[in-house]
């Protein structure tokens, strides 16, 4: 008997449960296009890739208007039209669809014209996905990526307790073997370490390579618990093995980051997410080791994500929710009030007030410090210019990132702000943290000459917390150290920090620079602490930082803080 005849006889349901049962050893979304009633069936699986509302669609031509991509669309109906016409017999075209988040899909749509029950003319064939065709990896012989979301989402959704481990690899120079050895070499290196990585596990356990230089085992498969770290290590060993039997011609090491539970009602995008964030966590604890996906740490990865989200939103929403505050400097010659330092301040409902210990990083790792940073400066100098009303030689300080020196431009945006705001130079103090760059970075050296030649002071923050060199203080072209909190804390405890402090102290004096002592919160510290002899003193003993109405009231009119 002709298979067509056969086909005449099964009822739709028939010729649909057949289609489901091979939907399952197929890539491709299988379908029944019955054009005489105008009725499309599809395999639940095209369904839930496709916004299509149910599996069976009597208004066809209308429901695949709506998946169908709208300048393509013309093209797929003329096509359709001459089947059903009987002009042709054969449906086979390339063109988009929009899938269920509305991004472009491009598909390949194949189909045969037959003869069903009652006569009517069916179009039965698939639609496959043309950038998911590249399932298998001809370096490494692995399967590739779009194969593991495959297989993920399987064992995701059907068996999940039965993952032991997913181990996600990467190699931790790729880029430098590719642009000091090569690509050539680069695509070897990734078939040494497939093998090295396969020669570690039991052949029924899966290997695939993700993108560029990663990996990705799962086991789904082990009876028992599974021994990660020792897994790893054999992974490590071949490869130092393999490095060395090429004699070191190309040298490179890998890190790992490991998931073993939590897979419940996760998708395989989100595996790959919670993966990298272990591999990065490998690689940030300085590379060639394992790390287990920590819970805790993505939490705060992503907390710090929505952070930065909030604090983009304020920026654009006019400074909302930042904030600049102000604490006194004291001189000690008269315990007057000389100046204050301005500190960012940044609150949303959400997390409340939060630590600039916290945010002040995100913005500088996110650039945004660049236009936070302009505000700080400009609301400082703002208010400095109202204050000297009262106070004459009254002058602000105001932090600087080093982000702010490398990615902006840093002399003209002082130099406007001073202007505008009609407020001599000398009134404005930048403070800079001591850290590695000044000694290398020859465009920094140059911007602080600029700044001197401008008359504009600056100040070493956070003396004595890390990079602490006297050199510096030539180099910055500085005028003050201020001497950070914890070194003080120290002096107070023992004699030999004491005198380590006001041996430097008088080592900045003698160099014609001028010492500010932070952090001084205590009667007492504040008199074993002037005998060092600090120029200026900044601390919760003389005022907490404040926001400026309050600054005003609680320090503006006093004559002398003792
Ligand atoms: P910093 O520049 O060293 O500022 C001094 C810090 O010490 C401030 O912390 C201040 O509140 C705190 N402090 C002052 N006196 C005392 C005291 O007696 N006891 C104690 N325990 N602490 C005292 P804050 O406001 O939390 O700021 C922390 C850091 O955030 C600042 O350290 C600065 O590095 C950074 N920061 C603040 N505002 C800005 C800004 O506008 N731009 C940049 N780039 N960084 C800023
Ligand atoms: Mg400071
Ligand atoms: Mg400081």
């Amino acid at each position: 008997m002709e298979y067509a005849q056969i086909l005449q006889n099964m009822s739709l349901e028939e010729i649909r449960a057949v289609v489901e049962i091979l939907q399952k050893s197929s890539d491709s979304y299988i379908y029944i296009f019955d054009l005489d009633t105008d009725t499309f069936m599809m395999t639940s699986r095209m369904q839930v890739r496709f916004p299509f509302e149910e599996d069976v669609i009597r208004n066809a031509t209308a429901a695949l208007q709506k998946v169908i991509y709208p300048s393509d669309y013309n093209k797929v109906r003329e096509d359709i039209v001459r089947c059903t016409s009987g002009e042709q017999e054969f449906h086979a075209i390339e063109y988009r669809w929009m899938d269920r988040d509305n991004r472009i899909v491009w598909i390949s749509s194949k189909s045969t014209v037959i003869r069903g029950a009652g006569g009517h003319r069916l179009l039965v064939g698939r639609v496959t996905e043309l950038g998911k065709e590249a399932k298998a990896d001809n370096i490494t012989g692995l399967r590739r990526e779009i194969r593991f979301q495959y297989d993920a989402e399987e064992i995701l959704r059907d068996r999940p307790e039965t993952i032991r481990y997913m181990m996600r690899i990467g190699i931790d120079n790729f880029k430098e073997i590719n642009e000091k050895e090569g690509p050539e070499a680069g695509d070897n290196v990734l078939r040494e370490l497939a093998d090295c990585i396969v020669a570690a596990v039991d052949p029924k356990v899966d290997v695939y390579r993700l993108m560029a230089d990663e990996f990705i085992i799962v086991d789904a498969f082990s009876a028992a618990e599974v021994d990660v770290q020792a897994i790893y290590n054999e992974i490590r060993n071949n490869v130092a093995e393999t490095v060395r039997n090429k004699e070191y011609s190309c040298f490179y090491t890998v890190s790992a980051g490991v998931m073993q539970d939590g897979f419940e009602s996760r998708s395989a995008e989100e595996i790959l997410k919670l993966t990298e964030f272990a591999l990065n966590q490998a690689k940030r604890n300085g590379k060639n080791q394992m790390a287990l996906f920590d819970r805790e740490a993505y939490d705060g990865y992503l907390r710090r994500l929505n952070i930065r989200r909030l604090m983009r939103q304020d920026i654009n929403d006019n400074f909302r929710g930042f904030q600049v505050f102000f604490q006194p400097i004291i001189s000690t010659k008269d315990y007057t009030l000389i100046g204050a330092e301005a500190l960012l301040r940044w609150g949303c409902e959400q997390y409340g007030n939060v630590s600039p210990a916290v945010f002040i990083p995100i913005l500088e790792e996110s650039g945004l410090i660049i236009p936070v940073g302009k505000y700080v400066m400009w609301q400082a100098a703002r208010t400095c210019r109202k204050w000297r009303e009262i106070i004459p030689h009254f002058h602000v300080n105001v932090n600087l990132s080093y982000v702010q020196m490398h990615k902006s431009d840093l002399i003209e945006d002082v130099e406007r702000c001073i202007k505008e705001v009609g407020i001599p130079p000398e009134s404005l103090v930048l403070e800079l943290t001591e850290s590695g760059y000044i000694e290398t970075d020859s465009r920094i050296k140059s911007l602080f000459k600029d700044l001197k030649e401008k008359n504009i002071d600056l100040a070493l923050d956070d003396f004595g917390t890390g990079y602490s060199n006297m050199r510096y203080l030539k180099e910055i072209q500085a005028t003050t150290v201020k001497i950070d909190r914890s070194f003080v804390v120290q002096a107070l405890k023992n004699d030999h920090d004491y005198n380590i402090i006001n041996h430097i102290i008088d080592m900045v004096h003698s160099l014609g620079f001028s010492v500010c002592m932070e952090g001084i919160e205590e009667e007492d510290e504040l008199n074993k602490m002037m005998e060092t002899k600090p120029d200026m003193i900044q601390g919760y003993f003389f005022g907490k930082p404040s926001p400026a109405d309050q600054f005003e009231e609680q320090f503006l009119h006093t004559t002398s803080f003792l």
